[in-house]
């Protein structure tokens, strides 16, 4: 193996590196090391605006990474980070090609309970709502995803349900998953190996699209069912929570001691 190539680590923010503050503290001075060696580069893909990762970096001590994808994989940013850098465009106009946010919006109109997410979280690739006070969220899910099958938009629209919460509809071409994908065609980067880590429903679309991911033991029981499926021997169960289960994980994968 060539081992002047660096590693790609993608890893979801929200209760996958937070959590545990000590744990992360630790995990992020290793990972920085790695990074001012030119031996990772490191992803942060998350359901969060792009505000409030830069924000982490120094209120949470969330490590700063070499690329953001924020908003549920609708959004890409290279550095230099700042709150106002503009997502990267060629990404951003793909994915408008085929979505209106109002045929998406049209998907989650009249579902008993749901309410929709706050401006901040509507932009125009996303429409999204939070689905814990319906009767029962796993039957919108079904009803939602089903009205997108029946109109025969499963190739434009998608349904991202995480933490028993979070109801998305992106893209079908968006996604935590497919933008690394994007990114590292985009970047043309040259890696040992990709793994991603993640502890949501929204973290899905990474281990589809990728063969080793850290699963933290923490995790929600819409990811933990990965284990169920199918047989995925590239996917590691950390035994520890949050962070320190994604240094587990790195552990395992050979890119920690
Ligand atoms: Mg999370």
């Amino acid at each position: 193996m060539n081992n002047s190539k660096p590693w790609i680590l993608a890893s979801d923010i929200d209760n996958t590196l937070t959590g545990d503050a000590q744990a992360l503290r630790q995990l992020a001075a290793r990972l920085a090391a790695k990074q001012a060696r030119g031996m990772l580069f490191l992803i942060l893909a998350t359901g969060r605006r792009l505000e409030q990762v830069l924000n982490g970096f120094d209120a949470e001590g969330i490590p700063e990474p070499n690329a953001i994808i924020s908003q549920v994989g609708t959004e890409i940013y290279l550095p230099p980070f700042a709150p106002d850098t503009a997502p990267l465009p060629e990404w951003d106009t793909l994915l408008r090609e085929q979505f209106s946010r109002n045929r998406a919006v049209s998907f989650l109109s009249g579902i008993e309970g749901l309410e929709m997410q706050p401006a901040e979280y509507t932009t125009p690739l996303k429409a999204s709502g939070y689905l814990d006070k319906t009767p029962s969220p796993e039957a919108a899910v079904s009803l939602i995803r089903n009205r997108i099958l029946e109109a025969k938009q499963e190739d434009a629209y998608q349904a991202i349900w995480s933490s028993g919460r979070d109801l998305d509809i992106i893209p079908s071409a968006a996604g935590k998953g497919k933008a690394i994908r994007y990114l590292i065609q985009f970047l043309t980067l040259v890696s040992r190996r990709v793994v991603v880590a993640g502890d949501s429903g929204n973290d899905r679309t990474m281990f589809d699209e990728f063969e080793h991911g850290i699963v933290v033991a923490n995790a929600q029981p819409e990811l933990t069912r990965l284990g169920d499926e199918t047989l995925q021997p590239g996917i590691y169960f950390a035994k520890q929570p949050y962070a320190a289960g994604v240094e587990e994980g790195l552990r395992n994968f050979g890119l920690l001691p």
